[in-house]
């Protein structure tokens, strides 16, 4: 399959790039680099896919130049070499916001997995026309593009953070949808674009609502990996509020593994999925946690809790369980230990910009 991955070069994308490079697919991956966290570690994820591809057949990946790590709406053609025989790995540098490109990509693809946007809630509440421009409008050019093609499916990275205020929990899908940040707005208004364009053009859309996600070379500035970094340098994790948020943690294995069910399965084209771990956890528990694991003898240290963090999230996954058998297989305890051993293993290279951010 020819496919797309918007955003490919960040954590979540490049572990999908990866995966599907493994398989023998044609994968493209459309990233700015955006410098909001250390352009390195989407390097790194580049070449990973790349590795991915080269291994995964005697064709190999398209070798094709990385360029840039500025936020660029102009894009070189010449970048996007066209697709070669078997599988294959090819990287665009370019920005979603640019609806031609955009729009070049999608008609060559027979899937796209959208991902690229201004990630995080803190983020936002500084800047709240950053998400705006990426997330609405350069989703709303994914969708475009795809209504003028036959193109098989568009899979939607939403988040939890469209649910903000929780009236009960778990939040199933029918939950009122209440953000708290301009992130979650910006989210909200991605998918229900793709919902009402496969309402109104038929066109099959599926929207993930991914529970903060983590896993080997996630995000820095998340809580997990803040706490492994803190711990590994011989410091307490730093908790914001007073610990007792609740999040369902969920691992970025089992994020993949629904994301490849999707690649053949139609059974929930026009839906919004919750996808998380149903396990929820409070910060200062996990904090205890990443420390015990690392240094039991370092202490918590508390600091205000920034705007815009919703106070709690719990998934309900039936529906996703239901219509395309997704089953999170990764306890946050195993989850936790895997990434700590691979943070141990790649602190070379993670860690500096870990401290960076
Ligand atoms: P990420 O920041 O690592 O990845 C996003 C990628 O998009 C980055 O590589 C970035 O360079 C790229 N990008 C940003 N603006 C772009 C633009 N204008 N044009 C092209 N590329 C651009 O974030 P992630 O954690 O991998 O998140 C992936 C998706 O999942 C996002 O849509 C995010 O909103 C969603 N999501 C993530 C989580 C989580 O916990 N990680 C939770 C809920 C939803």
């Amino acid at each position: 399959m020819d496919i797309l991955v918007t955003g490919g070069a960040g954590f979540i994308g490049g572990h999908l790039a990866e995966s599907f490079a493994r398989d023998g697919h044609d994968v493209t991956v459309l990233d700015n680099l955006d410098p909001y966290y250390a352009v390195g570690i989407k390097r790194q994820n580049i070449e990973l896919g790349r590795a991915a591809a080269r291994e995964s057949n005697s064709a190999g990946a398209d070798d094709t130049r990385v360029d840039g790590g500025q936020t660029r709406l102009e894009y070189d053609e010449t970048e996007v070499p066209a697709s070669d025989t078997g599988g294959s790995y090819e990287f665009a540098d370019g920005d979603v916001r640019n609806a031609d490109l955009v729009e070049r990509l999608v008609a060559d693809a027979d899937i796209v997995y959208h991902q690229a946007a201004q990630a995080g809630v803190r983020t936002s509440v500084d800047d709240p026309r950053k998400p705006n421009d990426i997330n609405v409008d350069g989703t709303l050019n994914v969708l475009d593009a795809a209504r003028k093609t036959d193109v098989e499916r568009i899979v939607l990275a939403s988040s939890s953070s469209v649910y903000g205020k929780p009236e009960y929990l778990p939040y199933d899908e029918a939950h009122p949808t209440t953000p708290v940040s301009p992130y979650g707005v910006s989210k909200l208004a991605g998918e229900q674009y793709a919902r009402v364009y496969h309402e109104v053009y038929g066109l099959p859309t599926v929207a993930l609502r991914y529970f903060t996600v983590y896993g080997p070379r996630m995000r820095p500035n998340m809580a997990i990996s803040n706490f492994t970094a803190r711990c590994l340098n011989g410091e307490p994790p730093v908790v914001y509020g007073d610990g007792s948020q609740t999040r369902d943690f969920t691992y970025i294995d089992d994020i993949v593994g629904v994301n490849r069910t999707l690649m053949t399965d139609d059974s929930a084209d026009g839906e919004i999925l919750n996808v998380g771990s149903t396990g929820n956890i409070e910060i200062h528990t996990l904090a205890e946690l990443i420390r015990d694991t690392i240094d039991p003898s370092l202490g918590l240290e508390y600091a205000e809790q920034p705007m815009g963090d919703a106070q709690h999230t719990h998934a309900d996954v039936s529906k996703a369980r239901e219509l395309v058998g997704y089953e999170p297989t990764t306890s946050i305890r195993q989850g936790v230990a895997q990434y700590i051993e691979w943070f141990r293993a790649n602190r070379d290279w993670y860690e500096p910009l870990v401290l960076q951010s």
